[in-house]
């Protein structure tokens, strides 16, 4: 049992009214933070309690993931990025990524999910419709002539200590990652403006909503008139305008995944 659980009256009061929410919205838009992942046990590189937080050899996150960092230093990140994200098979999808999938097979996520987690855990539960705002660790791009590589090419080569080059122009390959200098995709960014702004119902979940841009999702879809429903660990700056919020990640979505399959 988690630490963040809720005393089950008070959760069950509150999750009859998420389920008027829930009936009641057309369309229904979801943000994934890094509190999806780590319920995988995926590390949170960025987070306040992550395993990264401290300097990874003497070396501050921030700089191993800058991008012109990355361009001197591939090494440095390759050797960095090993550790977790070269070894994703070690890790499965949970209740939060499974549940999405089949609230999206139900016709109840019309609008998608938008993630800042790079781990493609949803696409492994079955999701479709997935948007990644800091890239993934799926693919990889040649620095030069962008020849595509999948994860599975990439991940045996970092495994092995190796920096990986592609083999057409011998040049450095990049994973498809947001790095800090880089900008994020317009076109998911303008996506996502337009799924949380026509949305009436955003769930916001595994966020602190501290970074641009989820910061502002839930304020969009609040100002065109939907309602915002957070799920996290820690209170957030925007609890007071969503219309419900619940602590606990696996409590929400036990509960959720037996309604969805009509056990309540
Ligand atoms: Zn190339």
């Amino acid at each position: 049992m988690s630490e963040y659980q809720e005393k089950e009256s008070v959760f069950n009061e509150k999750f009859e009214s998420f389920k008027r929410l829930l009936s009641s919205s057309r369309k229904t838009a979801v943000f994934t933070g890094a509190g999806v992942s780590t319920l995988s046990g995926i590390p949170d590189f960025r987070g306040k309690h992550g395993v990264y937080n401290s300097p990874w050899k003497g070396l501050a996150v921030e700089e191993i993931l800058s991008i012109d960092y990355f361009f001197e230093n591939p090494e440095i990140f390759y050797a960095w990025a090993e550790e977790v994200w070269y070894h994703l098979e070690d890790y499965e999808p949970n209740i939060v990524h499974y549940t999405l999938a089949k609230m999206e097979n139900m016709g109840l996520l019309s609008s998608g999910i938008f993630t800042q987690n790079i781990d493609f855990m949803h696409q492994r539960a079955g999701s479709r419709k997935v948007y990644e705002l800091h890239g993934s660790a799926k693919a990889a791009y040649c620095t030069s002539c962008h020849a595509y590589y999948t994860y599975d090419q990439i991940a045996p080569v970092v495994r092995s200590h190796q920096v990986p080059y592609c083999k057409t122009c011998k040049s450095l390959i990049k994973p498809d990652i947001v790095f800090y200098g880089e900008a994020l995709s317009a076109d998911v960014l303008k996506r996502a403006e337009i799924a949380f702004s026509q949305a009436d119902l955003t769930l916001i979940l595994g966020s602190s909503l501290t970074v641009y841009p989820a910061a502002a999702f839930p304020q969009l879809t609040k100002y065109h008139g939907g309602k915002t429903v957070i799920v996290n660990a820690q209170p957030t700056d925007q609890d007071r305008d969503a219309e419900l919020c619940f602590k606990d990640l696996e409590q929400f979505f036990s509960a959720l995944n037996d309604h969805l399959d009509g056990k309540s």
